[in-house]
């Protein structure tokens, strides 16, 4: 079972063994908590906490996990170390940082999925770096959300010719 724990509950080094500067990274993983905290503002969600750090049952914490959503949109950014399955226990290098936005297909429903309109992947073997990526992919997010109005992202799932359509 997946378990999330707040950032404020948490060490850094869960996700960034290794990190050489601890206060800098914590300094980047709350501004980007602070960043994907905007994004919940604007769209009317309820302020807090957002950036947190995941675990399934039995494993070493493996990476940071954010995410901001209105129903048929997901917003997400993430620094994490990527493994091959549920037990790998691999603590990094590589970090990924990736941010991304999503919307339901408002067509063809779970038969085609979502649709991306963010898509960023980048990988890290410095975990001083990582955490800096991490808060700049979140701050590229909100820079994405903040273009549109709240009404824009709420409406897309269902809205014509918007990315959850099909040209
Ligand atoms: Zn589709």
């Amino acid at each position: 079972m997946d378990e999330f724990i707040p950032m404020r509950d948490g060490d850094l080094r869960w996700a960034f063994p290794g990190v050489r500067d601890a206060h800098a990274a914590a300094e980047e993983l709350q501004a980007a908590d602070g960043r994907l905290e905007r994004i919940a503002v604007h769209l009317g969600l309820s302020a807090g906490g957002r950036l947190g750090y995941e675990r399934c049952e039995g494993i070493t914490l493996t990476g940071v996990f954010g995410a901001v959503g209105v129903p048929g949109v997901r917003m997400a950014a993430s620094a994490f170390v990527p493994r091959r399955c549920l037990h790998g226990r691999r603590a990094g290098p590589p970090w990924m940082v990736t941010a991304y936005i999503e919307v339901d297909c408002a067509e063809y429903g779970e038969d085609c999925g979502s649709h991306e309109i963010l898509c960023e992947e980048e990988e890290f073997d410095d975990p001083d770096e990582a955490a800096r990526a991490l808060a700049g992919a979140a701050g590229r997010l909100l820079g994405e959300v903040l273009a549109r109005p709240a009404a824009y992202w709420r409406a897309l799932p269902a809205s014509a010719d918007l990315p959850g359509r099909h040209a």
